[in-house]
């Protein structure tokens, strides 16, 4: 990404008069980008992982924890430490509190990197925790129990005496980070651009003794009468942009594959949503939620009124379904067009200039249904863009559209080429399990493109299936839409499944509800991911060795554990801890005692790990 640092960012009015011209250039830049680089091919797939943490001070005197607003400092002594050697790559993120690793190169597609993801993690914590103070732990948390209640940070500059301006209460605007314009700009024009604050509405989990978690003088403030009473109400973007994710990236072997990989990968988020959750408690409350999705798709909605479908379309263009922050709109290969069945909003005029340019019919689709975002950052020097010099108008639409996978471009005269990121999952609290997530939808992958599966379903139950992901307990209590015969004539031949009567599609349906055990584990219509992997990894014996084997078979334990119901998710864990705590007044709330005991035994858990 280029250099923003000195850059003049433009207000969000300047943004708007700028709109036509920059979305043009961005659409250019993509027709440039995509001819260049259409037919390339022959790629490794290489892979990588990133994992966001967040700095808590743990006070065992006080029995608080509090964030540490200090993810500045960190960066700038990591990055210090950083010169000349090999070593992981980090970056900021939205909270202050944040920071984010990647590895310091991509994995490869060999089995035996599977051993390189844990130590890689591993490796990265320590770095981290080595420039932090002893009280000071980096969580990969997905969401801070108490954010924005009481008293919920601490500024760096705490300990100078001399700090007169330092207050003794954070808003959650404060604990935004402040180092990179790009956060405060994207903060900020979200605001403007949707015309009011940033609201976010979760039910709460009710309790025997819980009492309003929404009191009526805020609710007549936001002018929200007729909300549900049973809600937990947050203002700021960094509630759901303050929250950490795990995100995988794999590069394919050319465009066509990337498609394809993509497009399989649409139904395996809100099963891996469910299957990772891991946050439960938001703003000091037990929720009725166990992911940060919700959090996260309400906190980046910049729509309008008018684009809601709240007021007649009147200064806007569109009416869009969905946040900038949801699950995809599309599928992208044209043999799954007829799974598009919910009506897809796309900037017309691009689209007519995509396919004039000749592209097929999808993907001019998702790339004019990005457009129909705004840009949330701009600055002055980088305007005027060259459309085969620059890809930076292109890449700001693509970057701010934070759908649950990405297409994400080649990078001109490098080896990097068409990637698939694939965004939904929870951050674990251990660096054993993020490994066995991590590798876990890397060997989907391998499935995938070996055995040709088929996962598409229409895309409306998909939007279903993502919905149902973030419900209490969704592992074991909600059924999935899947799709009934996933083998194509290459995966009967080369996994040798001669079972034709099981292939069969009952009454006309692809798809039926499955239990998220089923989808991994197997029934008697699907076989299951972990065992088509195993039959996999068998096929593949010779490409890895005895350790490797054992270690996959844990991560592959782990997830099937999580998915029986045998191994409680990181939700579960909390909610029961939480549920079962002595302090604990059956009314939802998350005292800062409880918090404290909570982050300790989370803390535990991620220097042991399960195993
Ligand atoms: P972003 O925040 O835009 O998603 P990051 O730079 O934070 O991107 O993370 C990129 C991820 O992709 C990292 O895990 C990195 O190891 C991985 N990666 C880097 N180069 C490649 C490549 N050529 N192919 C696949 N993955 C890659
Ligand atoms: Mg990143
Ligand atoms: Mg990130
Ligand atoms: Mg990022
Ligand atoms: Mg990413």
């Amino acid at each position: 990404m280029v250099d923003t640092s000195n850059h003049t960012p433009l207000s969000w009015e300047e943004i708007t008069n700028n709109l036509d011209g920059v979305k043009k250039q961005g659409i250019r830049q993509f027709i440039y980008q995509y001819k260049k680089h259409k037919d390339r091919r022959n790629d490794p797939l290489y892979w990588g992982d990133e994992i966001e943490y967040m700095i808590v001070k743990i006070d065992d005197e006080e029995k608080t924890t509090k964030l540490c607003l200090k993810a500045k400092d960190v960066l700038e002594t990591l990055n210090k430490r950083n010169i000349g050697n090999r070593t992981p790559i980090w970056t900021p993120e939205f909270g202050a509190y944040m920071v984010e690793s990647i590895p310091e190169r991509p994995y490869s597609d060999l089995l035996y990197s599977i051993s390189e993801v844990e130590l890689s993690m591993k490796e990265r914590r320590k770095e981290l925790t080595s420039v932090l103070e002893e009280d000071e732990i980096p969580f990969t948390l997905p969401s801070y129990p108490r954010l924005g209640v009481g008293c919920f940070a601490v500024p760096s500059t705490e300990r100078n005496p001399n700090n007169v301006t330092s207050k003794p209460w954070f808003s959650p605007d404060d604990v935004i980070y402040k180092g990179r314009q790009r956060t405060t700009s994207i903060h900020q024009n979200i605001k403007d651009r949707k015309g009011g604050k940033i609201e976010i509405l979760i039910p709460v989990y009710q309790d025997i003794k819980t009492k309003l978690a929404f009191p009526a003088v805020i609710k007549t403030k936001c002018k929200m009468e007729q909300s549900n009473d049973n809600s937990i109400f947050m203002e700021g973007l960094v509630f759901g942009a303050g929250c950490c994710g795990l995100q995988t990236t794999f590069q394919m072997d050319n465009l066509d594959e990337a498609r394809f990989l993509y497009d399989q990968l649409v139904n395996i988020c809100p099963i891996m949503l469910a299957l990772s959750a891991a946050s439960p408690v938001h703003r000091g409350y037990l929720s009725d939620i166990d992911t940060r999705w919700p959090v996260l798709s309400q906190s980046f909605d910049d729509r309008t009124d008018e684009e809601k479908g709240q007021k007649p379309l009147k200064n806007d263009r569109f009416r869009i379904q969905k946040s900038r922050w949801s699950s995809v709109e599309t599928y992208i290969c044209p043999e799954h067009s007829q799974y598009n069945n919910t009506d897809i909003v796309y900037d017309k005029d691009s689209y007519e200039e995509l396919k004039n340019e000749g592209l097929d019919e999808a993907l001019s689709k998702h790339i004019a249904y990005l457009f129909i975002r705004d840009p949330l950052f701009l600055c002055s020097e980088t305007l005027d863009q060259d459309e085969i010099l620059d890809i930076q108008h292109l890449e700001n639409i693509n970057s701010t559209n934070w759908q649950t996978l990405r297409l994400k471009l080649p990078i001109c005269n490098t080896s990097t080429g068409w990637r698939v990121e694939f965004r939904p999952m929870e951050i674990q609290l251990s660096d054993f399990e993020n490994a066995a997530y991590a590798v876990f939808v890397f060997l989907v992958t391998r499935i995938v493109i070996a055995y040709r599966l088929n996962f598409v379903i229409p895309i409306s139950k998909v939007d279903e299936n993502m919905s149902a992901a973030s419900k209490r307990d969704a592992v074991l209590e909600e059924k999935f839409y899947f799709r009934r015969n996933s083998f194509s004539d290459k995966s009967i031949t080369e996994i040798k499944i001669t079972k034709p009567g099981q292939l069969k599609t009952k009454d006309g349906n692809d798809f039926c509800r499955m239990t998220i055990d089923e989808i991994i584990n197997g029934n008697v219509e699907f076989p299951g991911l972990i065992p088509l992997i195993k039959t996999y990894l068998e096929s593949k014996c010779e490409d890895t060795d005895e350790e490797t084997n054992h270690l996959t078979n844990s991560y592959l334990k782990l997830i099937s554990d999580r998915a029986s119901g045998a191994e409680p998710t990181t939700a579960n864990f909390i909610r029961n801890f939480v549920t079962t705590h002595p302090y604990y007044q059956q009314d939802s709330i998350v005292s800062d005692i409880i918090n404290h005991e909570l982050l300790k035994a989370c803390a535990k858990k991620s220097n042991g790990g399960i195993k």
